[in-house]
């Protein structure tokens, strides 16, 4: 618990204008106790600032810092990339702008289901990675991370989620990413662990967020 818990105002901005992760995220860091809000609450325009860093921790940075300029509230941002071990860990930071960002994801995930095609299982690990950022309308800026391990599979997969989540293959699971509820996703993804410490981080804040349910 910190002093400065009780001059922070109990609100929440998840500074993401990409509606899959938004909704991950809500689902994640709901019951804390604190109101959730999105950055249509302050703003019509779409919420797009330039992911110019060359790690997911400075991505996550830009993002919730141009957020909390905007708001003026408390604003957790988020990036994430997929690393593929078979092509040297791309597309990585990349992930979203792998083969251009209009380039549907069945036609990105094909693509890479190409380029690992002779690939045996044993070479196809890979990754996702998050880095989760907040930052305070008093300047205080804090980081998480997260990474759930998994393997390349030969076909997509599954309905849930969203992105590469159907070539993602959870060898504890025996499924793909996105053969899975998203509760359950929450509980092993990247995403999820960089949230569960960012609730850690939000309890110190505010001084009172409700345990993850
Ligand atoms: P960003 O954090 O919005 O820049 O996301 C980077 C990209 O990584 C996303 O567009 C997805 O392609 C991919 N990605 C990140 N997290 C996930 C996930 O949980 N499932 C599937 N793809 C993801």
């Amino acid at each position: 618990m910190t002093d400065a818990g009780p001059l922070l105002r109990r609100e929440l901005v998840v500074a993401t204008g990409n509606p899959g992760k938004c909704a991950e995220m809500e689902q994640i860091l709901q019951g804390c106790g604190i109101r959730i809000m999105t950055m249509a609450h302050f703003s019509d325009q779409p919420f797009e600032p330039e992911e110019t860093g060359s790690t997911y921790m400075a991505n996550a940075e830009i993002k919730a810092l141009a957020a909390c300029r905007i708001t003026d509230r408390v604003c957790v941002a988020d990036d994430a990339g997929l690393e593929i071990d078979a092509l040297d860990g791309a597309p990585g930071v990349y992930s979203r702008r792998f083969l251009g960002e209009e380039t549907p994801f069945p036609a990105k995930m094909a693509r890479i289901l190409e380029m690992l095609r002779d690939v045996p299982d044993e070479r196809r690990g890979c990754r996702f990675r998050a880095a989760v950022a907040i930052a305070t309308p008093d300047g205080r800026l804090i980081g998480c991370h997260g990474v759930c391990e998994g393997r390349i599979a030969h076909e997509q997969r599954g309905a849930f989620g969203f992105g590469y989540d159907p070539i993602f293959f959870v060898p504890e699971l025996g499924k793909h990413m996105a053969e899975l509820r998203p509760e359950v996703k929450h509980g092993i993804s990247h995403r999820g662990q960089a949230l569960a410490c960012a609730r850690r981080a939000l309890a110190d804040l505010f001084g009172s967020v409700a345990p993850a349910p």
